[in-house]
């Protein structure tokens, strides 16, 4: 009896274990069919951003996330590829702006949201932002400020359960005491309390230190400092240096520690030459440039990212009544439309331009309006778009995963119908977005 109990409790069990295997094979297989089949994208142009030349009739294949090849002429394709036709399109590396803010996106009286929003409301808004600049043909963003959140969306796009660019965050910015980016600016009293190194405000060099550690603590991935006064911050100023040179020292010094790169705002010349001075790598907005900082930012290889749409629209929305605080409308109406002209000048003279554009400041989706406006600055088409895709992915260390289309990088793939070159407003309607490998739009 009870040898019998045992062949039939090994019978079944061999037979769980036969069932198991099959189920196991098939799962392989599948995985095996989804994994091997190729993507081939047939691109009637292609631009080549390393020499900002176009390349008519080529192939590009990808597998898994990466591009395995590209070839001349239009390959064989074999009955298990993906075939992508954008013969009638021209093909693009997918778009990199280093300066955006996916957390909020702004609106008349949108500087009240500080006081209603919680964390879970910024990160479903921040979500949907990351999507709509996304389809808009950005697969990577440099994130220069928010509350944090902007580091738990990163983490929640590389997961894979949210939709977004590649994020490079800084997470909260840093500044001194009233500065731009103090959190509690215009706060009554009893509210106001006195932020520090972890909300981001520092006041000397320990200070300094502790911020950028802690920074490196919350999980950021660049370090960004307001070196000067800013437009939308509640504060009088706009212009004047925040830090003294032994802060900015102390910021630049400790970043390097941790591998961090430091991004600096800027509008007022003191503050963006003591930046450059203690080795930032790149100037935000770099407004009132005059022409010792020019001669800095060649001296020193600093990058400067001009975000002229920002400073138009920002303008623009100061015409209208009510739209910002009393303190912030003056400051918008002096700074804004100053920015293309000083990106004129540092073009001209040969200053490294980044594309960014301050996004959140704008509507989130119309980055590409900056391209526009860099060539009406003066900088060709095919320059315009280098600057967001070659010479931002080496400001980013990652030249040898994006900014080109070219064998062994991250499938960052976009399309438009026009030539780019020809009148780069067509970046502004993107029908073809692929980033890491997986396509979200076509
Ligand atoms: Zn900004």
């Amino acid at each position: 009896m009870q040898y019998l109990a045992m062949v039939l409790y090994t019978k079944s069990k061999i037979l769980i274990f036969m069932k198991k295997s099959f189920l196991l094979a098939l799962i392989l297989l599948a995985v095996k069919v989804s994994f091997g089949q190729r993507t081939v994208i047939h691109c009637g142009n292609l631009f080549d951003a390393s020499k900002g030349t176009l390349q008519s009739q080529m192939t590009i294949v990808v597998e898994k996330n990466r591009i395995t090849s590209v070839e001349k002429g239009y390959s064989r394709t074999s009955g298990s590829d993906n075939v992508v036709d954008l013969k009638t399109s021209y093909v693009l590396p997918g778009l990199i702006d280093m300066h955006v803010h996916l957390e909020s996106e702004t609106r008349r009286g949108g500087s009240y949201d500080r006081f209603t929003q919680n964390p879970p409301d910024v990160a479903f808004q921040a979500a949907k932002y990351a999507k709509t600049t996304l389809m808009a043909g950005f697969t990577t963003v440099r994130d220069l400020g928010g509350s944090g959140v902007n580091i738990a969306l990163r983490n929640a796009i590389n997961r894979g359960v949210a939709d977004g660019p590649r994020i490079i965050t800084a997470g909260k910015s840093i500044a001194t005491t009233g500065g731009h980016a103090d959190p509690t600016n215009g706060y009554r009293r009893d509210l106001m309390g006195d932020p520090g190194p972890m909300e981001g405000v520092i006041n000397g060099v320990d200070d300094a230190r502790k911020a950028i550690r802690q920074r490196y603590k919350d999980g950021s991935d660049v370090i960004k400092i307001t070196a000067t006064g800013g437009v939308l911050s509640n504060a009088k100023d706009g212009q004047g240096p925040q830090f003294t040179d032994e802060e900015m020292k102390a910021i630049v010094q400790t970043a390097k520690d941790y591998g961090f790169n430091v991004a600096a705002h800027a509008h007022g010349a003191e503050g963006m030459k003591r930046a450059i001075r203690a080795g930032v790598q790149t100037i935000e907005h770099g407004t009132l440039m005059d022409d010792e900082a020019i001669a800095l930012f060649k001296e020193y290889g600093t990058y400067y990212v001009p975000t002229i749409i920002a400073g138009r629209t920002a303008a623009d929305s100061a015409k209208i009544m009510g739209y910002y605080p009393p303190l912030v409308t003056p400051k918008a109406l002096a700074i804004g439309p100053k920015i293309q002209a000083t990106f004129t000048k540092a073009y001209k003279a040969g200053v490294n331009i980044a594309f960014g554009t301050d996004a959140g400041v704008y509507p989130h989706g119309y980055n590409a309006k900056e391209f526009a406006y860099m060539v009406e600055g003066g900088m060709p088409a095919a320059e315009a778009i280098q600057s967001a895709t070659v010479t931002n992915a080496k400001v980013l260390g990652m030249s040898d995963e994006i900014g080109t289309i070219e064998p062994g990088k991250y499938a960052d793939i976009i399309a438009v119908k026009e030539n780019p070159l020809q009148d780069v407003k067509s970046l502004q309607n993107v029908i073809f977005v692929m980033k890491n490998g997986t396509i979200y739009k076509q």
